[in-house]
């Protein structure tokens, strides 16, 4: 009797069986620090966001300025 061995590679396998990367696993970059991100956000809303010249609007969102985004953007950073 012999038996015959089936290779099988991974294209063989469905996609399903298939390894991935695990979330568990530890980060092996360092990850920024969420308040790091968020005052980074921070700056960039209050940058982007400003009065135009001619009128009281935001030149980004065309609101009324101060504008929604950078009275949202004030309140956090003064909260830091
Ligand atoms: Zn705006």
């Amino acid at each position: 009797m012999t038996t015959q061995l089936v290779q099988r590679t991974s294209t063989t396998l469905p996609a399903c069986w298939r390894r991935r990367p695990n979330a568990l696993d530890a980060p092996t970059a360092p990850r920024i620090p969420q308040p790091v991100q968020l005052y980074t956000l921070l700056a960039f809303t209050l940058d982007l966001h400003g009065p135009l010249a001619s009128g009281g609007r935001c030149e980004a969102c065309s609101e009324p300025w101060p504008c929604e985004s950078v009275r949202l953007a004030y309140r956090l950073r003064e909260g830091f």
